[in-house]
């Protein structure tokens, strides 16, 4: 799966074969974010049509260009639906349909998608669960709730840093994982990424000065791109030495407070 995921994305061409093109009164690139269409220019050739196995609905409380569940309206429109959050999701039958969300409640654990059959079509939320799942928790309570199996995707490919740390998948990614468990047929799965891989090399191409944190430089010297691993590791690593750090100085404040509480005292 991954490896068939990492050969596709390295083999996608420049994105510089892609200009900016005209759609909705305004230029974009690859797809209109207004009107969902692909935007592809006459001299490059079409994409192989792709189409998910089930379908797919997807809650956004971020309907904007960051987020990859849109690249999947984008590429395959008939099969997925996109319901920004707090509309309310149309009803669908409870024996074919699966929420994606790993959950240890004991009244409605979450079984490994590998493990059911018959599912037609997929819910995923594609922001926090505690954002959503909290508020509209009740609503998905019908619905036989699945988590993805442990042979899915092991470290997300996304550009953007994920405070939850390297494995915290795109919601891209987990549909992908989730139609790898679910179908036989797998080969062009990995089409679903073209959006997705063409916005990574775009990133890529860039220079590393524009990223928040500056140039990262691995273990080799060599700059690292933000959707490499060791990149994400060592954001981690930085993450976690920035915390201690913090909780240092709030221990040393405490001290102070408590001296000069005492200092009070004594006065
Ligand atoms: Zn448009």
């Amino acid at each position: 799966m991954e490896v068939a995921l990492d050969s596709y994305l390295d083999s996608l061409p420049s994105p510089s074969l892609y200009p900016r093109l005209l759609c909705c009164g305004k230029t974009s690139k690859f797809y209109c974010p207004s009107c969902l269409k692909l935007l592809l220019p006459p001299s490059q050739p079409p994409l192989p049509p792709f189409t998910l196995p089930f379908s797919c609905t997807i809650i956004s409380s971020d309907p904007s260009r960051t987020s990859t569940g849109v690249h999947l309206k984008v590429l395959s429109p008939t099969t997925t639906t996109l319901i920004p959050s707090p509309e309310p999701c149309p009803p669908y039958d409870p024996r074919t349909t699966v929420v994606l969300f790993p959950s240890d409640d004991e009244d409605n654990p979450s079984v490994d998608i590998k493990e059911i059959g018959g599912v037609e079509r997929v819910i995923v939320f594609d922001c926090k669960w505690t954002k959503t799942g909290g508020v509209r928790g009740e609503e998905f309570k019908g619905y036989k709730r699945v988590h993805l199996s442990d042979d899915s995707i092991k470290y997300s490919r996304y550009w953007r840093w994920h405070t939850f740390g390297p494995s915290m998948l795109c919601t891209l990614e987990a549909v992908y994982s989730a139609a790898w468990s679910l179908s036989e047929e797998r080969e062009g799965l990995v089409d679903m990424f073209w959006i997705f891989g063409m916005m990574r090399k775009s990133m890529g191409e860039g220079k590393g000065g524009k990223y928040k944190r500056g140039v990262v430089r691995g273990g080799d010297g060599r700059e690292l791109k933000p959707f490499e691993i060791e990149y994400k590791m060592k954001m981690e690593e930085e993450r976690r030495q920035e915390g201690g750090e913090r909780q240092r100085r709030q221990r040393e404040d405490a001290k102070q407070a408590k001296l000069n509480k005492k200092s009070k005292k004594i006065t």
